[in-house]
């Protein structure tokens, strides 16, 4: 098991489709937007809300998405009416791999004293949101 400081900080950058909300394309949202019949709803998955809810107050969400820009305002408004927590948004990302980067604090400059890893990535399948995945990187 990877274990995460929990004395500092943590920085989320969390999906939307098929992460926290039902997967939709953007076609799907766009029919949403201009009431198409048939048009899908936006749904979020089984405990993602609360997961998020419960998170300590003092972490940082941005939500990163390859929903395409023109949709923020419909999407925001579903999270705002629901009170999902975030602190920043980027819209218009790519649909491939997502990459985080970061340096290793040596342990003289973390609380604990020793070297604390600062990456972390989780593959959750899609459309099921697994917390216990989640906290088996954040103990
Ligand atoms: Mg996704």
């Amino acid at each position: 098991m990877i274990e995460i400081e929990e004395t500092q900080t943590k920085t989320w950058f969390i999906d939307l489709d098929g992460t926290v909300l039902e997967h939709r394309t953007n076609k799907e949202i766009d029919d949403m937007i201009y009431n198409q019949p048939g048009a899908k709803k936006e749904k979020f998955l089984p405990n993602a809300l609360h997961f998020f809810r419960q998170l300590p107050k003092r972490d940082i969400i941005i939500l990163t998405t390859a929903r395409l820009k023109r949709h923020i305002t419909h999407t925001l408004k579903f999270l705002d009416d629901n009170y999902f927590p975030y602190d920043e948004y980027i819209f218009g990302l790519g649909s491939g791999q997502r990459i985080l980067l970061n340096d290793i604090k040596p342990a003289e400059v973390t609380p604990n004293k020793r070297d604390m890893k600062t990456a972390f990535a989780v593959n959750l399948d899609r459309d099921k949101f697994n917390f216990n995945l989640i906290d088996t990187i954040v103990d």
